[in-house]
Protein backbone atom coordinates (compact mmCIF):
# COMPACT_ATOMS: atom_id res chain seq x y z
CA UNK A 1 0.00 0.00 0.00
CA UNK A 2 1.56 3.23 -0.56
CA UNK A 3 1.56 6.32 1.82
CA UNK A 4 -1.36 8.52 1.70
CA UNK A 5 0.06 12.14 0.13
CA UNK A 6 -2.95 14.02 0.26
CA UNK A 7 -6.64 14.24 2.81
CA UNK A 8 -9.17 15.37 0.77
CA UNK A 9 -13.53 16.22 1.41
CA UNK A 10 -16.15 15.53 -0.51
CA UNK A 11 -18.45 17.78 -1.26
CA UNK A 12 -20.71 16.35 1.22
CA UNK A 13 -18.05 16.74 4.02
CA UNK A 14 -17.61 20.54 3.33
CA UNK A 15 -18.15 22.59 6.84
CA UNK A 16 -21.43 24.44 6.28
CA UNK A 17 -20.62 27.25 9.48
CA UNK A 18 -18.09 29.55 9.79
CA UNK A 19 -16.61 29.63 13.75
CA UNK A 20 -16.61 32.41 15.86
CA UNK A 21 -13.96 31.61 18.21
CA UNK A 22 -15.49 35.19 20.78
CA UNK A 23 -17.77 33.32 23.10
CA UNK A 24 -15.08 30.45 23.44
CA UNK A 25 -12.47 32.95 25.01
CA UNK A 26 -12.10 33.52 28.69
CA UNK A 27 -12.22 37.11 28.25
CA UNK A 28 -14.39 39.21 25.41
CA UNK A 29 -11.60 41.46 23.76
CA UNK A 30 -11.98 45.27 24.06
CA UNK A 31 -14.09 47.04 21.68
CA UNK A 32 -13.27 49.17 18.76
CA UNK A 33 -13.45 52.72 19.59
CA UNK A 34 -15.28 55.80 17.32
CA UNK A 35 -11.77 58.16 16.75
CA UNK A 36 -13.61 60.99 18.05
CA UNK A 37 -15.59 60.61 21.28
CA UNK A 38 -13.27 57.60 21.97
CA UNK A 39 -16.80 55.75 22.91
CA UNK A 40 -16.91 52.11 22.12
CA UNK A 41 -18.16 52.17 18.24
CA UNK A 42 -21.93 50.85 17.71
CA UNK A 43 -23.08 49.24 14.42
CA UNK A 44 -23.58 53.06 12.85
CA UNK A 45 -20.11 54.16 13.07
CA UNK A 46 -19.40 51.66 10.75
CA UNK A 47 -22.17 51.31 7.97
CA UNK A 48 -21.14 53.89 6.06
CA UNK A 49 -17.97 51.24 5.33
CA UNK A 50 -19.52 48.01 5.63
CA UNK A 51 -23.21 46.31 5.15
CA UNK A 52 -25.01 45.67 8.03
CA UNK A 53 -25.31 41.83 7.29
CA UNK A 54 -20.90 42.11 8.31
CA UNK A 55 -21.23 44.71 10.75
CA UNK A 56 -23.66 42.06 12.94
CA UNK A 57 -20.89 39.75 11.93
CA UNK A 58 -17.78 41.51 13.45
CA UNK A 59 -20.06 42.03 16.52
CA UNK A 60 -22.18 38.43 16.98
CA UNK A 61 -21.65 36.71 19.49
CA UNK A 62 -22.97 33.52 18.44
CA UNK A 63 -19.82 30.35 18.20
CA UNK A 64 -21.11 29.39 14.44
CA UNK A 65 -22.82 31.43 11.44
CA UNK A 66 -23.87 29.95 8.94
CA UNK A 67 -22.57 29.63 5.69
CA UNK A 68 -25.35 31.14 2.74
CA UNK A 69 -25.93 28.84 -0.08
CA UNK A 70 -24.69 31.32 -2.42
CA UNK A 71 -21.63 31.37 -0.64
CA UNK A 72 -21.22 27.38 -0.80
CA UNK A 73 -21.95 27.46 -4.47
CA UNK A 74 -18.58 29.62 -5.49
CA UNK A 75 -16.68 28.04 -2.58
CA UNK A 76 -17.28 24.97 -4.40
CA UNK A 77 -15.97 25.98 -7.52
CA UNK A 78 -12.21 24.95 -5.16
CA UNK A 79 -13.01 23.77 -2.05
CA UNK A 80 -12.65 22.03 0.46
CA UNK A 81 -8.58 22.64 -0.57
CA UNK A 82 -6.44 19.35 0.16
CA UNK A 83 -4.26 18.94 3.09
CA UNK A 84 -1.69 17.23 2.44
CA UNK A 85 1.16 15.26 4.09
CA UNK A 86 4.76 16.47 3.03
CA UNK A 87 6.46 13.22 3.26
CA UNK A 88 9.10 13.94 0.38
CA UNK A 89 10.39 17.56 2.61
CA UNK A 90 10.23 15.21 5.81
CA UNK A 91 12.78 12.58 4.58
CA UNK A 92 14.84 15.16 2.85
CA UNK A 93 15.12 16.62 6.50
CA UNK A 94 15.44 13.29 8.18
CA UNK A 95 13.24 13.95 10.58
CA UNK A 96 10.53 11.83 12.74
CA UNK A 97 8.43 14.53 12.71
CA UNK A 98 5.19 14.27 10.53
CA UNK A 99 4.75 17.35 8.56
CA UNK A 100 1.08 18.49 6.98
CA UNK A 101 0.12 21.39 4.78
CA UNK A 102 -3.21 23.03 4.17
CA UNK A 103 -2.88 24.09 0.90
CA UNK A 104 -5.10 27.19 -0.13
CA UNK A 105 -2.98 28.14 -3.71
CA UNK A 106 -5.97 26.23 -5.28
CA UNK A 107 -7.93 29.08 -5.41
CA UNK A 108 -8.69 31.49 -7.94
CA UNK A 109 -6.54 34.30 -6.81
CA UNK A 110 -4.32 31.51 -5.68
CA UNK A 111 -4.46 32.19 -1.76
CA UNK A 112 -6.74 32.14 1.07
CA UNK A 113 -8.08 35.21 0.41
CA UNK A 114 -11.20 34.40 -1.70
CA UNK A 115 -12.84 32.64 1.58
CA UNK A 116 -14.02 36.23 2.83
CA UNK A 117 -13.59 38.22 -0.93
CA UNK A 118 -16.64 35.97 -1.64
CA UNK A 119 -19.06 36.29 1.04
CA UNK A 120 -18.03 39.97 1.39
CA UNK A 121 -18.97 40.81 -2.04
CA UNK A 122 -22.15 38.43 -1.70
CA UNK A 123 -23.29 40.18 1.32
CA UNK A 124 -22.65 43.55 0.00
CA UNK A 125 -24.68 42.68 -3.55
CA UNK A 126 -27.09 41.54 -1.27
CA UNK A 127 -27.45 44.78 0.26
CA UNK A 128 -28.09 46.80 -3.33
CA UNK A 129 -23.93 48.26 -3.06
CA UNK A 130 -22.70 48.61 -6.98
CA UNK A 131 -19.05 48.69 -6.43
CA UNK A 132 -16.61 47.43 -3.33
CA UNK A 133 -13.05 50.20 -3.23
CA UNK A 134 -9.80 48.22 -1.60
CA UNK A 135 -6.33 48.07 -1.39
CA UNK A 136 -3.87 45.64 -2.07
CA UNK A 137 -0.28 45.25 -1.31
CA UNK A 138 1.20 42.05 -2.71
CA UNK A 139 -1.96 42.07 -5.21
CA UNK A 140 -3.59 38.99 -3.59
CA UNK A 141 -6.29 40.77 -1.78
CA UNK A 142 -7.30 42.96 -4.74
CA UNK A 143 -7.67 39.82 -6.66
CA UNK A 144 -9.74 37.99 -4.82
CA UNK A 145 -12.00 40.77 -4.49
CA UNK A 146 -11.72 41.22 -8.11
CA UNK A 147 -12.88 37.82 -8.45
CA UNK A 148 -15.62 37.74 -5.84
CA UNK A 149 -17.40 41.23 -7.19
CA UNK A 150 -17.14 39.49 -10.66
CA UNK A 151 -19.07 36.82 -9.29
CA UNK A 152 -21.85 38.94 -7.75
CA UNK A 153 -22.11 41.70 -10.79
CA UNK A 154 -20.61 44.31 -8.94
CA UNK A 155 -17.70 46.78 -9.65
CA UNK A 156 -14.75 46.47 -7.98
CA UNK A 157 -12.06 49.30 -7.74
CA UNK A 158 -8.85 48.76 -6.30
CA UNK A 159 -5.91 51.01 -4.62
CA UNK A 160 -2.38 48.84 -4.92
CA UNK A 161 0.22 50.02 -2.69
CA UNK A 162 2.80 51.69 -5.98
CA UNK A 163 5.87 49.62 -4.93
CA UNK A 164 3.73 46.18 -5.94
CA UNK A 165 1.88 48.03 -8.54
CA UNK A 166 5.26 48.90 -10.75
CA UNK A 167 6.59 45.54 -9.37
CA UNK A 168 4.09 43.44 -10.15
CA UNK A 169 2.36 44.23 -13.50
CA UNK A 170 1.30 40.52 -13.71
CA UNK A 171 -1.30 40.73 -10.43
CA UNK A 172 -2.79 43.79 -11.83
CA UNK A 173 -3.45 42.20 -15.10
CA UNK A 174 -5.13 39.91 -13.16
CA UNK A 175 -7.35 41.97 -11.30
CA UNK A 176 -8.02 43.74 -15.10
CA UNK A 177 -8.89 40.41 -15.79
CA UNK A 178 -11.40 39.64 -13.27
CA UNK A 179 -13.04 43.21 -14.39
CA UNK A 180 -11.51 45.40 -11.78
CA UNK A 181 -10.10 49.05 -12.58
CA UNK A 182 -6.66 49.20 -10.78
CA UNK A 183 -4.99 52.56 -9.25
CA UNK A 184 -1.57 52.73 -8.00
CA UNK A 185 -1.12 54.53 -4.57
CA UNK A 186 -0.98 56.59 -4.07
CA UNK A 187 -3.50 58.02 -6.51
CA UNK A 188 -4.32 61.07 -8.04
CA UNK A 189 -8.13 60.19 -7.70
CA UNK A 190 -8.15 61.21 -3.94
CA UNK A 191 -7.41 64.46 -2.07
CA UNK A 192 -4.64 62.09 0.48
CA UNK A 193 -3.23 60.94 -2.52
CA UNK A 194 -2.51 63.90 -4.14
CA UNK A 195 -1.30 65.77 -1.18
CA UNK A 196 1.04 62.86 -0.43
CA UNK A 197 2.03 63.29 -4.31
CA UNK A 198 2.64 66.53 -3.85
CA UNK A 199 5.57 66.10 -0.89
CA UNK A 200 6.94 63.07 -3.05
CA UNK A 201 6.03 62.40 -6.38
CA UNK A 202 7.75 58.84 -6.18
CA UNK A 203 6.44 57.91 -2.93
CA UNK A 204 6.12 54.23 -2.68
CA UNK A 205 3.08 53.84 -0.75
CA UNK A 206 2.04 51.31 1.76
CA UNK A 207 -1.09 49.30 3.05
CA UNK A 208 -1.98 51.65 5.49
CA UNK A 209 -2.33 54.75 2.53
CA UNK A 210 -4.11 52.48 0.07
CA UNK A 211 -6.44 51.77 2.65
CA UNK A 212 -7.07 55.62 3.90
CA UNK A 213 -7.63 56.43 -0.24
CA UNK A 214 -10.09 53.24 -1.17
CA UNK A 215 -12.54 54.12 2.73
CA UNK A 216 -12.25 58.34 1.58
CA UNK A 217 -13.80 56.65 -1.83
CA UNK A 218 -16.35 54.52 -0.10
CA UNK A 219 -17.71 57.18 2.53
CA UNK A 220 -18.61 59.57 0.04
CA UNK A 221 -21.30 57.89 -1.74
CA UNK A 222 -24.08 55.74 -0.51
CA UNK A 223 -23.89 53.09 -3.40
CA UNK A 224 -19.94 52.22 -2.59
CA UNK A 225 -18.65 50.24 0.10
CA UNK A 226 -15.05 49.59 0.87
CA UNK A 227 -13.68 45.64 1.93
CA UNK A 228 -10.92 44.90 3.51
CA UNK A 229 -8.83 41.64 3.13
CA UNK A 230 -7.62 40.73 6.83
CA UNK A 231 -7.58 42.45 10.43
CA UNK A 232 -11.29 42.42 10.91
CA UNK A 233 -13.33 39.86 13.22
CA UNK A 234 -16.10 38.85 10.29
CA UNK A 235 -12.93 38.19 7.91
CA UNK A 236 -11.01 35.79 10.50
CA UNK A 237 -14.06 34.58 11.26
CA UNK A 238 -14.84 33.56 6.84
CA UNK A 239 -11.39 32.08 6.82
CA UNK A 240 -12.42 29.49 9.84
CA UNK A 241 -13.14 26.92 6.80
CA UNK A 242 -9.52 26.54 6.50
CA UNK A 243 -9.26 25.30 10.30
CA UNK A 244 -12.57 23.42 10.38
CA UNK A 245 -11.92 21.52 7.10
CA UNK A 246 -8.26 20.89 8.39
CA UNK A 247 -10.13 19.82 11.91
CA UNK A 248 -12.04 17.29 9.76
CA UNK A 249 -8.77 16.13 7.35
CA UNK A 250 -6.44 15.22 10.25
CA UNK A 251 -9.66 12.92 11.76
CA UNK A 252 -9.04 11.22 8.34
CA UNK A 253 -5.46 11.10 8.86
CA UNK A 254 -5.70 9.70 12.15
CA UNK A 255 -3.46 12.06 13.15
CA UNK A 256 -3.70 15.15 15.66
CA UNK A 257 -1.19 18.49 15.70
CA UNK A 258 1.23 18.88 18.48
CA UNK A 259 2.51 22.31 16.55
CA UNK A 260 0.47 24.53 14.48
CA UNK A 261 2.16 27.38 12.14
CA UNK A 262 1.09 30.56 10.01
CA UNK A 263 2.22 33.25 9.08
CA UNK A 264 1.15 36.83 10.06
CA UNK A 265 0.12 40.12 8.42
CA UNK A 266 -3.31 41.00 9.50
CA UNK A 267 -3.54 37.80 11.16
CA UNK A 268 -6.33 35.92 8.83
CA UNK A 269 -5.02 32.61 7.58
CA UNK A 270 -3.27 32.13 10.56
CA UNK A 271 -6.39 32.54 12.42
CA UNK A 272 -8.61 31.06 9.88
CA UNK A 273 -6.71 28.13 10.44
CA UNK A 274 -6.10 28.44 14.07
CA UNK A 275 -9.05 29.60 15.78
CA UNK A 276 -11.35 26.04 15.34
CA UNK A 277 -7.86 24.15 16.60
CA UNK A 278 -8.03 26.48 19.80
CA UNK A 279 -11.61 26.02 20.12
CA UNK A 280 -10.57 22.13 20.60
CA UNK A 281 -7.47 22.91 22.80
CA UNK A 282 -9.74 25.11 25.27
CA UNK A 283 -12.30 22.54 25.03
CA UNK A 284 -9.35 20.11 26.47
CA UNK A 285 -9.58 17.78 23.25
CA UNK A 286 -6.03 18.26 22.04
CA UNK A 287 -2.78 20.33 23.01
CA UNK A 288 -1.26 21.90 20.21
CA UNK A 289 1.20 24.94 20.69
CA UNK A 290 -0.31 27.50 18.33
CA UNK A 291 2.65 29.67 16.56
CA UNK A 292 2.64 32.40 14.49
CA UNK A 293 5.74 33.76 12.71
CA UNK A 294 5.89 37.43 11.22
CA UNK A 295 8.99 39.16 9.10
CA UNK A 296 11.68 40.18 10.99
CA UNK A 297 11.16 43.83 9.11
CA UNK A 298 7.71 44.21 10.47
CA UNK A 299 7.08 42.31 14.00
CA UNK A 300 3.66 44.15 15.11
CA UNK A 301 3.07 41.38 17.67
CA UNK A 302 6.82 40.35 19.10
CA UNK A 303 7.54 43.84 19.04
CA UNK A 304 4.95 45.96 18.51
CA UNK A 305 2.97 47.70 21.78
CA UNK A 306 -0.51 46.56 22.37
CA UNK A 307 -2.74 49.72 22.07
CA UNK A 308 -5.31 51.71 20.26
CA UNK A 309 -4.64 52.71 17.04
CA UNK A 310 -5.96 53.87 13.59
CA UNK A 311 -5.97 50.83 10.63
CA UNK A 312 -5.41 53.60 8.34
CA UNK A 313 -2.53 55.61 7.92
CA UNK A 314 -4.52 58.88 7.22
CA UNK A 315 -6.82 58.09 10.46
CA UNK A 316 -9.64 57.95 9.42
CA UNK A 317 -10.77 54.26 11.04
CA UNK A 318 -12.21 53.56 14.11
CA UNK A 319 -9.75 52.60 16.70
CA UNK A 320 -9.04 49.18 17.24
CA UNK A 321 -7.10 47.23 20.42
CA UNK A 322 -3.69 45.74 18.73
CA UNK A 323 0.04 44.64 18.53
CA UNK A 324 0.99 48.07 16.22
CA UNK A 325 4.40 49.59 15.34
CA UNK A 326 2.23 52.99 14.70
CA UNK A 327 -0.30 53.56 12.16
CA UNK A 328 2.44 55.68 10.00
CA UNK A 329 5.09 53.13 10.23
CA UNK A 330 6.07 52.00 6.48
CA UNK A 331 8.27 48.91 6.64
CA UNK A 332 11.10 47.70 4.42
CA UNK A 333 10.22 46.66 0.88
CA UNK A 334 10.51 43.40 2.12
CA UNK A 335 9.03 40.45 -0.75
CA UNK A 336 6.40 39.10 1.31
CA UNK A 337 4.07 42.57 0.53
CA UNK A 338 1.04 40.95 2.64
CA UNK A 339 3.39 41.33 5.89
CA UNK A 340 3.86 44.23 5.56
CA UNK A 341 1.57 46.15 7.97
CA UNK A 342 2.19 48.21 10.71
CA UNK A 343 -1.02 46.53 12.99
CA UNK A 344 -2.30 43.15 13.53
CA UNK A 345 -5.62 42.01 14.31
CA UNK A 346 -7.44 42.82 17.70
CA UNK A 347 -8.53 38.97 18.06
CA UNK A 348 -4.81 37.61 17.61
CA UNK A 349 -3.38 39.95 19.20
CA UNK A 350 -6.11 39.62 21.98
CA UNK A 351 -5.35 35.58 22.06
CA UNK A 352 -1.48 36.57 22.03
CA UNK A 353 -2.33 38.49 25.58
CA UNK A 354 -4.07 36.13 27.00
CA UNK A 355 -1.39 33.99 26.06
CA UNK A 356 -3.20 31.40 24.40
CA UNK A 357 -0.38 31.65 21.16
CA UNK A 358 3.06 32.53 21.07
CA UNK A 359 5.09 34.27 18.59
CA UNK A 360 8.29 34.56 16.50
CA UNK A 361 9.98 36.70 13.97
CA UNK A 362 12.30 35.25 10.73
CA UNK A 363 14.60 37.13 8.33
CA UNK A 364 13.35 37.16 4.66
CA UNK A 365 16.34 35.26 3.88
CA UNK A 366 15.96 32.38 5.60
CA UNK A 367 11.89 32.12 4.76
CA UNK A 368 13.17 32.11 1.19
CA UNK A 369 15.83 29.18 2.08
CA UNK A 370 12.56 27.77 3.04
CA UNK A 371 10.45 28.54 0.59
CA UNK A 372 13.51 26.78 -2.57
CA UNK A 373 13.85 23.76 -0.10
CA UNK A 374 9.95 22.84 -0.03
CA UNK A 375 9.41 23.97 -3.90
CA UNK A 376 11.85 21.03 -4.30
CA UNK A 377 10.58 18.24 -2.20
CA UNK A 378 6.87 19.11 -2.36
CA UNK A 379 6.61 20.66 -6.16
CA UNK A 380 4.75 23.62 -4.56
CA UNK A 381 6.60 27.50 -5.26
CA UNK A 382 5.13 28.90 -2.07
CA UNK A 383 4.53 32.63 -1.83
CA UNK A 384 6.93 34.97 0.12
CA UNK A 385 4.65 34.81 2.98
CA UNK A 386 3.65 31.31 3.85
CA UNK A 387 7.65 30.55 3.41
CA UNK A 388 7.47 32.54 6.86
CA UNK A 389 5.66 29.54 8.35
CA UNK A 390 7.45 26.92 6.26
CA UNK A 391 10.78 28.26 7.96
CA UNK A 392 9.77 28.35 11.51
CA UNK A 393 8.00 24.34 10.56
CA UNK A 394 11.33 23.47 9.08
CA UNK A 395 13.38 24.52 12.05
CA UNK A 396 10.57 22.99 14.57
CA UNK A 397 11.32 19.31 12.15
CA UNK A 398 15.32 19.55 12.56
CA UNK A 399 14.46 19.78 16.09
CA UNK A 400 12.91 17.16 16.04
CA UNK A 401 15.35 15.28 14.43
CA UNK A 402 17.90 16.43 17.20
CA UNK A 403 15.66 14.92 19.91
CA UNK A 404 14.06 12.32 17.86
CA UNK A 405 10.51 13.81 19.08
CA UNK A 406 7.78 11.93 16.86
CA UNK A 407 5.76 15.68 16.52
CA UNK A 408 2.71 16.27 14.29
CA UNK A 409 2.94 19.87 12.56
CA UNK A 410 0.67 21.32 10.64
CA UNK A 411 0.88 24.70 8.50
CA UNK A 412 -0.92 27.06 6.61
CA UNK A 413 0.81 27.27 2.88
CA UNK A 414 -2.07 30.17 2.50
CA UNK A 415 -0.56 31.01 -1.34
CA UNK A 416 1.43 29.97 -4.30
CA UNK A 417 3.76 32.31 -5.53
CA UNK A 418 3.66 32.10 -9.11
CA UNK A 419 3.34 35.50 -9.74
CA UNK A 420 6.04 36.28 -7.09
CA UNK A 421 8.98 34.90 -9.55
CA UNK A 422 10.64 38.19 -9.42
CA UNK A 423 11.62 37.76 -5.59
CA UNK A 424 12.63 34.67 -6.09
CA UNK A 425 14.56 35.53 -9.52
CA UNK A 426 16.18 38.54 -6.78
CA UNK A 427 17.27 35.32 -4.08
CA UNK A 428 18.89 33.62 -6.57
CA UNK A 429 21.01 36.64 -7.54
CA UNK A 430 21.83 36.84 -4.27
CA UNK A 431 20.18 40.10 -4.03
CA UNK A 432 17.74 39.81 -1.04
CA UNK A 433 18.66 41.87 1.68
CA UNK A 434 17.58 41.62 5.49
CA UNK A 435 16.46 44.25 7.36
CA UNK A 436 16.54 44.58 10.95
CA UNK A 437 14.06 45.43 13.20
CA UNK A 438 14.16 49.44 12.44
CA UNK A 439 13.56 50.57 16.23
CA UNK A 440 13.94 54.52 15.67
CA UNK A 441 11.14 54.19 13.15
CA UNK A 442 9.02 52.59 15.31
CA UNK A 443 9.55 54.22 18.31
CA UNK A 444 9.03 57.71 16.36
CA UNK A 445 5.67 56.17 14.57
CA UNK A 446 4.14 55.45 18.34
CA UNK A 447 4.57 58.80 19.47
CA UNK A 448 1.74 59.45 17.07
CA UNK A 449 -0.55 57.06 18.62
CA UNK A 450 -3.99 58.19 19.17
CA UNK A 451 -4.15 59.64 23.19
CA UNK A 452 -7.43 56.97 24.57
C1 LIG B 1 -2.64 38.55 2.27
C2 LIG B 1 -1.78 37.39 2.44
C3 LIG B 1 -1.15 37.15 3.67
C4 LIG B 1 -1.25 38.05 4.86
O1 LIG B 1 -2.52 38.24 5.36
P1 LIG B 1 -3.09 37.48 6.61
O2 LIG B 1 -4.36 38.21 6.90
O3 LIG B 1 -2.10 37.62 7.74
O4 LIG B 1 -3.31 36.08 6.22
C5 LIG B 1 -0.38 36.02 3.79
N1 LIG B 1 -0.22 35.17 2.75
C6 LIG B 1 -0.80 35.36 1.56
C7 LIG B 1 -0.56 34.37 0.47
C8 LIG B 1 -1.60 36.48 1.37
O5 LIG B 1 -2.19 36.68 0.18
Amino acid sequence: MSEPLRYLLSDDEMPTAWYNLVPDLPAPPPPALHPGTLEPAGPDDFAPLFPMDLIMQEVTGDRFVDIPGEVIDIYRLWRATPLHRARRLERALGTPARIYYKYEGTSPAGSHKPNTAVPQAYYNAKAGITKLTTETGAGQWGTALAFACQMFGIECEVWQVRASYDQKPYRRAMMEAFGATVHPSPSDVTEYGRKLLEQDPSNPGSLGIAISEAVAVAAQDPEIRYALGSVLNHVLMHQTIIGEEALLQMAKAGDTPDLIVGCTGGGSNFGGLTFPFLREKLAGKMSPTILAVEPAACPSLTRGTYAYDFGDTAGMTPLMKMHTLGHDFIPDPIHAGGLRYHGMSPLVSHVYELGLIEAEAIQQSDCFAAGVQFARTEGIVPAPEPTHALAATIAEALRCKESGEEKAILTALCGHGMLDMAAYDRYFAGDIVDHDYPEAKVADALTRLPQV
